[in-house]
């Protein structure tokens, strides 16, 4: 069939909400649209974002996923407030990240995100151990109870017993467990993860996988983890994918009926302006260019190449072989014939 059917997703699910496109709620946390970032230099231009929507609700854990260069680090250094967009609007906990001062900016950095880099000694301060680091981050927040509540976040992260020993002592998975943990010491509403586990091995990186996702269910705190890595979206619900500056793609996982194995479903995101992007395969599968047709139906939209591709040769109407009058020639090799119905039967 020649066509992509697209229908509302929400009329087959009845449960999802992934509105790219409407107004933030107090349920949103992050809240991209259009987003753009240029940077300039030297007379080049990189545009690094391209028109980015993004929505995450509150609590939520998303895996924004995409190639290296496809602009994961621009876009959380906009959400960290590190950085600004060229257009577009950004809004994270109800702050409107283009319109911030400095002062607010500071602010916004210390109490509202909390940040885990992907090199781990971005992340901690080499010579304080453990807990000093994550003390440290609790006073740099203004927050009380420093020595009780880095205690209480380095057993969440089940690296109580290490709490002593200095970055060089720990494994690069626990240095990142100790980096989850000063990311949380300012109580952020949205936690950002650069390549969290880009320097860790595969084992190593399932198990850091698996306490932020505990930490996102036991602190509700909203998080979003960027990686090249498409692993990470085994232990996530919620997958973007991330091309050229823009979302493209979401991968929904839930659990099956047998509650064991998950189940993905893909969709395409949608934005303000009703824009979306096929995916590559489809484009080149039915030879989607330069214009499609769309259809509206009842409950979906149909699109159609514009032109009707090529079709394939129809092979020439079967005739029962007769022999010539008088001749005792045999029926020919029907197997030389090429396609047509019932092919195989007759070959074998
Ligand atoms: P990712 O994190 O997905 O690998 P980045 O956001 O780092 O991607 O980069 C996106 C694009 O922007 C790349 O082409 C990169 O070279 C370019 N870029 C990133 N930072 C800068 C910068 N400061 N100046 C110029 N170009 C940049
Ligand atoms: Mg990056």
């Amino acid at each position: 069939m020649n066509e992509i059917v697209t229908e509302p997703e929400e009329r087959r699910h009845g449960m999802h909400r992934i509105d790219a496109s409407t107004a933030e709620s107090t349920e949103t946390a992050i809240s991209c649209s259009d987003l753009v970032r240029i940077y300039s230099g030297e007379g080049v231009e990189v545009q690094a974002l391209q028109g980015l929507n993004l929505q995450v609700s509150r609590g939520e854990l998303v895996a924004i996923i995409g190639a290296s260069g496809s602009g994961k680090s621009t876009l959380l250094g906009i959400l960290s407030g590190l950085d600004k967009p060229t257009a577009g609007r950004a809004n994270v906990a109800g702050r409107d990240l283009l319109s911030l001062t400095r002062k607010q900016r500071l602010d916004y950095r210390r109490h509202v995100v909390g940040f885990i880099w992907q090199q781990t000694e971005r992340n901690l301060l080499p010579y304080l151990t453990a807990r000093e680091n994550v003390m440290m981050a609790i006073s740099l927040a203004g927050a009380p109870n420093g020595s009780a509540r880095s205690a209480e976040l380095l057993d969440l992260l089940e690296i109580g017993h290490l709490s002593d020993r200095v970055p060089s002592q720990l494994s690069g998975g626990e240095q990142q467990r100790v980096a989850i943990a000063v990311s949380l010491a300012n109580e952020p509403h949205v936690l950002l993860a650069d390549e969290p586990t880009g320097e860790l091995d595969d084992a190593t990186s399932a198990e850091v996988l698996e306490v932020m996702r505990s930490v996102n269910r036991e602190l509700g705190v909203t998080t979003l983890i960027v990686t090249h890595d498409p692993a990470v979206s085994e232990h996530v619900r919620r997958t973007v994918l991330i091309r050229d500056g823009r979302t493209s793609t979401e991968v929904f996982r839930s659990h099956g009926d047998d509650g064991e194995h998950s189940v993905a479903e893909e969709f395409t995101v949608i934005d303000r302006s009703g824009r979306l992007q096929l995916p590559a395969e489809y484009v080149s599968r039915l030879q989607l260019r330069d214009r499609v047709r769309l259809e509206l139906e009842q409950t979906h939209v149909r699109v159609s190449p514009a032109q009707s591709p090529v079709p394939p040769p129809v092979p020439p109407p079967e005739r029962p072989w007769t022999p010539p009058a008088g001749s005792s020639v045999p029926p020919p090799e029907r197997a030389q014939r090429v396609g047509g119905p019932g092919t195989e039967e007759e070959t074998s």
